[in-house]
């Protein structure tokens, strides 16, 4: 079988979750929005919630309404981009909760779905969602009438502890929400870990949770395998891949792994990759391809069935700063082919 094996590792997640919420003296929501941070919404939620997790979040409310089949009744469902049009029967048939982000949103909610749970994002300098402070003094007494379950913020600078934007953003954060009685929320795994001034009532977890930075010491929750379709030994001289970018400088051994940039193995990952196989890096050779990667084995003293490219020496922010970005586009790109088993 010519397909990778994704192993996604539930117990590190969960453990992740306790020690993440461990650091606070408050409640810890999870966010499982892009389907998990592609590892699966519902799985990684059903994991969460018996483990005690009480509050769940997600982009989109049709995302809400998937995890609210899963979830059952019980849990918190909350909603980032708040209260679209076309999204009121979602909103009201699976009980989710949006986050109103605009004057906009907040009439539609107010028109639509007089009397149901919202909560309201507030920019404080990110200018991405939220209302603006001119707004919110506006809408204020409106919002506070409507008795929101929770007040947020988002930190643009979280994952740079000493970025003087985080200090800045929750001054503004302070003021505009003093004197409320609903509970408040700022930090999301950067905030989290930036201490106790930054978590309010609730801290909104994401990546941490599934093994991404910031969060160093996270456990790693993929293990991503490889099969070897056929190895090759290339002399000296010899190319390897599309384009020749690679000359062999002396006799390799070259495997070739079934995954590549259609699996969400960057291309722009190229030679900056190792995979290994038992702790032995294997170097990639050449360009990788949409089905295919060749990787250099000679330090092998076998031919490996398989390699490994993700848990086995790599992490996911491994590969992602060998292709120049974040952890969390590798794990919401982790291919849909790959043959998912999920680990308790
Ligand atoms: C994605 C997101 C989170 C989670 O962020 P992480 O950096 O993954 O922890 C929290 N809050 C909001 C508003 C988000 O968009």
């Amino acid at each position: 079988m010519a397909t990778g094996h994704l192993t996604i590792d539930l117990g590190a997640l969960v453990q992740n979750w306790r020690t993440l919420d461990a650091m606070t003296a408050c409640e810890t929501a999870a966010v499982v929005k892009a389907n998990g941070y592609g590892l699966g919404a519902t799985r990684v939620a059903d994991a969460l919630a018996q483990a005690g997790a009480r509050q769940f979040f997600v982009a989109t409310a049709e995302e809400g309404a998937v995890l609210r089949r899963s979830l059952g009744p019980e849990p918190f469902i909350g909603i980032f981009s708040g209260h679209m049009e076309g999204d009121t029967p979602l909103l009201r048939d699976n009980d989710l909760t949006p986050m109103l982000n605009s004057v906009d949103q907040v009439l539609r909610h107010v028109e639509s779905l007089p009397g149901r749970a919202c909560g309201v994002q507030l920019d404080t300098g990110m200018n991405r969602l939220g209302l603006e402070p001119q707004d919110w003094s506006a809408l204020r007494e409106i919002v506070v009438g409507l008795g929101p379950t929770l007040v947020m913020s988002h930190l643009a600078c979280a994952d740079e502890s000493d970025h003087q934007m985080n200090l800045q953003q929750l001054q503004t954060f302070r003021e505009m929400t003093e004197g409320l009685s609903a509970p408040r929320s700022l930090a999301a795994t950067g905030g989290l870990l930036l201490g106790r001034y930054f978590h309010f009532d609730l801290t909104r977890p994401g990546v941490g949770l599934y093994g991404g930075m910031p969060y160093e010491d996270a456990l790693q929750t993929v293990h991503l395998t490889l099969p070897v379709i056929q190895t090759r030994v290339v002399e000296p001289g010899e190319t390897v891949g599309y384009s020749n970018t690679w000359t062999a400088p002396v006799p390799s051994r070259i495997a070739t792994v079934s995954a590549g940039y259609a699996d969400g193995i960057l291309r722009a990952a190229g030679n900056g990759l190792t995979l290994f196989s038992g702790g032995v890096p294997c170097p990639v050779r050449g360009r990788i391809s949409m089905d295919l990667i060749t990787v250099d084995i000679t330090a092998l003293p076998e031919d490996p069935p398989h390699l490994s490219l993700l848990g086995g020496g790599n992490t996911v922010d491994t590969l992602a700063d060998a292709a120049g970005t974040i952890g969390y586009e590798i794990l919401t790109s982790l291919g849909a082919r790959y043959e998912r088993t999920y680990t308790a």
